[in-house]
């Protein structure tokens, strides 16, 4: 996006974790792995470990699951590395959505939207 293009209206993200309960997968790629592992302050063979699977085309790696299907970093109340979640994430509702996510999804907006 160019600098002078208007911003599109953007939905704000609540944190409700009803997107990190759904089954489904979260891709992460080198860049988000080295992201979140300096977050977490840990190496990244050990983030690999501990909180990625192999995606089941085995195309790459994917955040890790709880029996439940929520995601490894929903911790009840929101997600555990918000500041440097994947890109899937930062990117719903905005850049990808599906039919009904409106009613799953408690984002306000979109603009105007409060400034705090
Ligand atoms: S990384 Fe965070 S935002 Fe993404 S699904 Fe997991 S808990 Fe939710
Ligand atoms: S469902 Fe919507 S409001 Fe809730 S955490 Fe996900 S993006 Fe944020």
């Amino acid at each position: 996006m160019g600098m002078n293009a208007p911003s599109p209206p953007q939905f704000l993200c609540q944190r409700c974790g009803n997107c990190c309960r759904w089954p489904g997968f979260v891709r992460v790629d080198d860049a988000a792995i080295a992201r979140i592992s300096a977050f977490l302050q840990i190496p990244e063979d050990a983030f690999v470990a501990e909180y990625t699977d192999i995606l089941p085309s085995r195309a790459g790696l994917m955040l890790r699951s709880r029996h439940d299907h929520a995601c490894i970093f929903y911790d009840g109340a929101g997600c555990q590395i918000h500041p440097v979640k994947p890109a899937r994430c930062q990117e719903f509702p905005n850049v990808w959505n599906f039919p009904g996510w409106r009613d799953q999804c408690r984002a306000i907006g979109p603009s105007p939207v409060p400034r705090y």
